[in-house]
């Protein structure tokens, strides 16, 4: 009898590998077979604390290093992934089972957050006022946080990652990741990437884990702030408890991204949008579009044309077969995928339209794999659990409305505000929907509106806890903390004297 022992995939701790003895793992997936590939290390107390006091080792070496010797690391650490990102992307697919191609997207995403952190230097200068007051100066400076800890969801294994280290550990912080114990492996790949890039060792590590790996990170003294992304129940606790503990919290949350479409819209660029947006990466995206505002008459004719759409649409291994790669892959669990399934049943159950059911899809040579076909749900009430809340899956629901203004009010009813789109020809209707929509990203004859990496991304409402988005102005701000110091230097003509007032400038 074979007694080959599972896979174990481990922490990144002091610049290496770092075996767990936990005893404690998790079952990482090929959502494409539904067989597991290996196990994943869940931390224990004791290799919680070795990460963090690793990293509190590397920072003390980082942030020793000059700008310009940051800004080799960090450009290295690019080139390296530029031309290696391939390798990244299989890993990705392996783990998760989006198609290689859509895993490259969320490569070149995290990129362009890496090529923003080249020009640090820029983003973390201070400020300085010479004669403030009468031969004193104010100056500011931006020093880094210290050991910083992110912790990321399973959909994108290592763009969310890369919405915040690279800016991190450009501003002179060492971070702490606690990848989703789903697709771990990412996590690591970018760590021997970041080694061969020259990183000292502890300023990037790995923690994997679960819960008791999240909250060793948020009650630790040493970790000085929590970037989270992950569904809005924890976004709130992570908020709520890492506040308390006096850290410094950016926790971004789930969303229901609504995409309101007006008369005079092209159809066919809208349907087009509609399922790209709707069913790409099995609609397990936070900026997917879970419900199409058609405003009348034009639901009728739209949903044709999204079902005939539907009707060509490939799913399976997101390996490809054959080196033929389909359109999309499964979802990440059977037990996601069975919720997915839960919520057309629900919105079935409360009297919606079923227009094209993906429930129960089989995939030739993949039987046992995670799979979900693309669902198209009409006429669902707003009151059903299926409209207002997050269904994370290829579901895509049409509600009808007679006028804008119900459309607007309707997204603005809803609880999560994190991305919208609007489809027109009418610029009058676009502006005033972006002016008066309460969603944090808002796309206009765009579906998918993340934000270039030199603009911040984040939702509003539940979609985002705390002060800080992700990347751009902001992110440097968040790893960042201000000093501002007054100086005076005498001259030999001036003197101070006793004065036991307030200090005033003069
Ligand atoms: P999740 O909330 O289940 O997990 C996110 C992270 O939290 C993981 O690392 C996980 O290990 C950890 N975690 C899970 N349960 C925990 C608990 N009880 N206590 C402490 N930590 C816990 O999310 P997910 O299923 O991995 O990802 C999907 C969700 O992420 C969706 O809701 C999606 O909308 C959201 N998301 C949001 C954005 C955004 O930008 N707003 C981006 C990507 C994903």
């Amino acid at each position: 009898m074979s007694t080959t022992e599972p896979r174990v995939i481990s922490h990144w701790i002091d610049g290496a590998d770092s075996p767990s003895s936990s005893g404690r793992t998790a079952p990482v997936y090929n959502p494409a077979t539904g067989a597991v590939q290996a196990q994943v290390a869940l931390a224990d107390q004791a290799e919680i604390d070795a990460a963090i006091e690793s990293a509190q080792r590397g920072y003390q070496v980082w942030k020793t290093y000059s700008i310009a010797k940051r800004q080799t690391v960090i450009f290295a650490f690019r080139e390296l992934l530029n031309a290696r990102k391939r390798e990244l992307a299989e890993i990705i697919t392996a783990e998760h089972g989006k198609v290689v191609s859509d895993a490259m997207g969320e490569i070149l995403r995290g990129q362009e957050v890496v090529e923003l952190a080249t020009g640090f230097p820029h983003l973390i200068k201070g400020a300085f006022s010479e004669n403030a007051s009468t031969g004193v100066d104010v100056y500011s400076l931006k020093q880094p946080l210290g050991v910083v800890g992110i912790i990321s969801p399973f959909n994108f294994p290592a763009m969310v990652p890369m919405w915040f280290f690279p800016v991190a550990i450009a501003a002179g912080n060492a971070v702490v990741l606690k990848p989703s114990e789903k697709d771990p492996s990412a996590a690591l790949w970018l760590a021997q990437l970041w080694k061969e890039a020259g990183l000292p060792d502890g300023v990037f590590t790995v923690l994997q884990g679960d819960k008791l790996a999240v909250d060793g990170l948020l009650h630790s003294p040493v970790v000085q702030s929590i970037s989270f992304v992950g569904s809005t129940p924890i976004a709130q606790y992570i908020y709520e408890t890492a506040s308390k503990n006096g850290k410094r919290v950016q926790a971004l949350g789930g969303a229901k991204n609504h995409m309101l479409v007006l008369p005079d819209a092209d159809l066919d660029l809208v349907a087009d949008q509609a399922v790209n947006a709707g069913y790409g990466a099995a609609g397990e995206r936070c900026m997917a579009i879970s419900v199409v505002l058609a405003v009348e008459p034009v639901a009728d004719e739209l949903i044709a044309k999204v079902s005939e759409r539907i009707a060509n649409l490939r799913i399976g291994n997101g390996a490809g077969v054959d080196g033929v790669e389909p359109d999309r892959g499964p979802l990440i669990t059977d037990v996601h995928r069975d919720k997915v399934a839960s919520y057309v049943d629900i919105a079935e159950a409360d009297g919606a339209k079923i227009v094209v059911d993906g429930r129960g899809l089989k995939i030739d040579g993949h039987e046992d794999g995670f799979f979900f076909g693309p669902t198209l749900i009409d006429d669902i009430p707003i009151t059903s659990r299926a409209y207002t809340e997050e269904i994370f899956g290829p579901v895509l629901s049409v509600v009808r409305v007679q006028t804008f203004q119900e459309g607007l009010d309707l997204i603005n009813s809803g609880e999560f505000g994190n991305g919208t789109a609007i489809f027109t020809n009418d610029g009058g209707a676009a502006r005033r929907f972006q002016s008066e929509v309460e969603v944090g990203m808002i796309g206009i004859n765009v579906p998918i509106p993340v934000p270039v990496a030199y603009h911040s991304f984040g939702g509003w409402k539940a979609s985002l806890f705390g002060d800080a988005k992700a990347y751009g102005v902001h992110g440097f701000d968040f790893f960042t903390r201000e000093k501002a110091i007054t100086s005076r230097w005498l001259d030999p003509a001036t003197h101070g004297g006793i004065n036991l007032g307030f200090p005033q400038n003069n």
